[in-house]
């Protein structure tokens, strides 16, 4: 009895021994072979989004030869996809599958299978998901070119690591940390103080206020601040690294008042459906007028962003003695590099004015499902999409003529965490197919389409917001896409067919092209289409005809046909 008890505590030490010999095994080689600097760290803040992963420089070009960080497989690849370009997944035993988005182009036989694969299957957007024993690479082998495809402002190599089996967001950095430089601390430029709704005042006013940091990495706020009830603070700072002059996120940002820590973030790892609670989580307001942010050391109720660490209180100060309150920033980078701030608040008794429901038509919770029903309009909001109760207002632009109403939702921004369902109703039929009917949403250039499915029924559309603070109405599209030939006459002497395809209503959904019947490959560049007809399988040195079908989001089709000898 004794050796079997001796025995399972060997066994369960170990599979501890194994567990943690795998994490501290884990391995990542330098995607590339020339000094390493990043453009942006993980979980930067942007609008609508946390930045999910490195941006490593590559020497302001594109071109360089991108090797793979680790042993492992290609489980996807992707073409024009999530504005990422072309983009390879490579998934490691570790645990982790890596990410290289932005690509120039694919190494020779990756970009061969690719080719294959489109042509085979009619496709010229793609995302392949591919088995272990497909492609199998090698760390340090030579899997693409460095680029600038895709939404990128600049050639760099985006760089994401995935938790395999969760989909988790994981920052890069602690893996390549050694490749890099920074002596820098983070600091702090301002502080934001943010009265919680009827329950406190800062200088006996409801209205968030703004205070300068003065004094770099061991920085202080010297004004003096008078505070009652419960408040919030947010702080504007940011990290650098030695020879770049970019600016970074903060790895870590915590939060002390009187000596006990209130609040602290750490951008290590988040779900790709925490994106958008960027929005909660920083000053979005500000953001939108001075293109800052401030990050708010607390939370709403519905932001459940885990790379927040918050007390019972979620970071909300209560300020209900007559003294002063010592607040304490520390502001940690990967390196142990840290900055300070240091301010105090001297609670005041004064006045809280209760909070006043704006006279508007409608309040959401945060904690249920929200339908808004207005004439003709009906908004369902399902749980989980709002940080926090709020406000509503919808105005109903009423045009005799139009299809439908339009609605503008809220006067401000609003945003949602995910997709919420709008149904609008249609009140003067056009003579169409009803498949032509679609949400659209005013956008500074028009009216951007938001899907479109026309209920029999009773004579509704649907459609999809995220953005609350817009405006939403029906549109019809009966036109297709429009073709647009680019410089034919050069069409045979340079065997290139170049197009430009745009559908102004609902947008561009679909397209194929067949030379000679047979399939013909178009890669897109910044929206002009491009086919090299040594790679379709055609007969030289006749004339060709081709037929390119384009098919709009309300399925409107539109064929052309061009001649051309080659
Ligand atoms: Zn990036």
């Amino acid at each position: 009895m004794k050796r079997l008890v001796c025995s399972t505590l060997a066994l369960v030490a170990s599979v501890f021994a194994t567990a943690q010999d795998i994490q501290s095994k884990i391995q990542f080689e330098a995607p590339f072979k020339f000094p390493l600097f990043i453009a942006g760290n993980f979980g930067e803040p942007r609008p609508n989004h946390m930045h999910a992963g490195l941006d490593f420089k590559t020497q302001g070009v594109e071109g360089k030869e991108l090797y793979c960080v680790a042993d492992g497989y290609i489980s996807r690849i992707t073409i024009g996809l999530f504005g990422f370009g072309n983009a390879l997944y490579v998934t490691h035993p570790n645990g982790y599958t890596s990410v290289y988005c932005h690509l120039q182009k694919f190494a020779p036989e990756i970009a061969k299978f690719v080719k294959k694969y489109c042509i085979q299957h009619e496709l010229d957007m793609v995302d392949i998901k591919l088995g272990p024993r497909e492609i199998r690479v090698k760390q340090g082998e030579l899997i693409a070119y460095s680029g600038n495809t895709g939404a990128s402002h600049g050639p760099h190599l985006h760089f994401e690591l995935h938790n395999t089996a969760t989909d988790e967001l994981v920052d890069p950095l602690p893996y390549f940390k050694h490749l890099l430089q920074d002596t820098i601390p983070p600091h702090g430029n301002e502080i934001m103080f943010y009265p919680q709704r009827g329950e406190g005042v800062i200088n006996g006013l409801t209205t968030k206020q703004r205070y300068k940091v003065k004094g770099g990495i061991r920085g202080v706020v010297r004004d003096t601040i008078n505070a009652w009830g419960k408040i919030g603070v947010g702080i504007y700072g940011e990290d650098m690294m030695n020879k770049t002059f970019n600016h970074y996120g903060i790895y870590s940002i915590k939060l002390f008042v009187d000596g006990i820590q209130r609040f602290e973030s750490h951008l290590d790892k988040f779900y790709p459906i925490e994106h958008r609670m960027v929005n909660s989580w920083g000053d979005y307001d500000v953001f939108r007028k001075s293109r800052i942010w401030f990050l708010k050391s607390f939370a709403a109720p519905g932001n459940s962003l885990q790379m927040l660490n918050l007390d019972k209180n979620r970071g909300v100060i209560d300020i209900n003695e007559e003294r002063i309150y010592k607040f304490k920033y520390i502001l940690e980078d990967h390196y142990g590099n840290r900055g300070t701030v240091e301010f105090n608040v001297v609670g005041k008794k004064s006045p809280i004015p209760e909070y006043q429901v704006p006279n508007v038509r409608h309040f959401l919770h945060w904690n249920r499902t929200n339908v808004v029903q207005e004439p003709g309009m009906e908004l369902a909001i399902p749980r989980g999409l709002l940080y926090d109760d709020a406000p509503l207002n919808v105005q109903t632009i009423v045009s005799p003529k139009g299809i439908s109403n339009t609605y503008r939702l809220h006067d401000d921004v609003f945003p949602l965490n995910t997709w919420a369902t709008i149904m609008i109703a249609v009140r003067n039929p056009l003579p169409v197919e009803t498949r032509c009917y679609y949400v659209a949403m005013k956008t500074a250039t028009g009216w951007r389409y938001m899907g479109g499915r026309y209920n029999s029924d009773n004579g509704w559309v649907s459609g999809r917001v995220r953005d609350l603070g817009a405006t939403y109405t029906v549109q019809v599209d009966t036109i297709g896409p429009r073709f647009n030939p680019i410089a034919k006459k050069n069409w045979s002497r340079l065997g290139v067919v170049k197009y430009v395809i745009s559908d102004k209503e609902s947008g561009l959904q679909h397209y194929k092209c067949k030379i000679d019947g047979k399939f013909a490959l178009f890669t897109n560049k910044r929206g002009v289409l491009t086919c090299h007809l040594e790679d379709v399988d055609i007969q030289r040195n006749i004339k060709h005809r081709l037929e390119f079908v384009a098919t709009d989001n309300c399925g409107n089709k539109t064929v052309d046909v061009q001649e051309f000898v080659y």
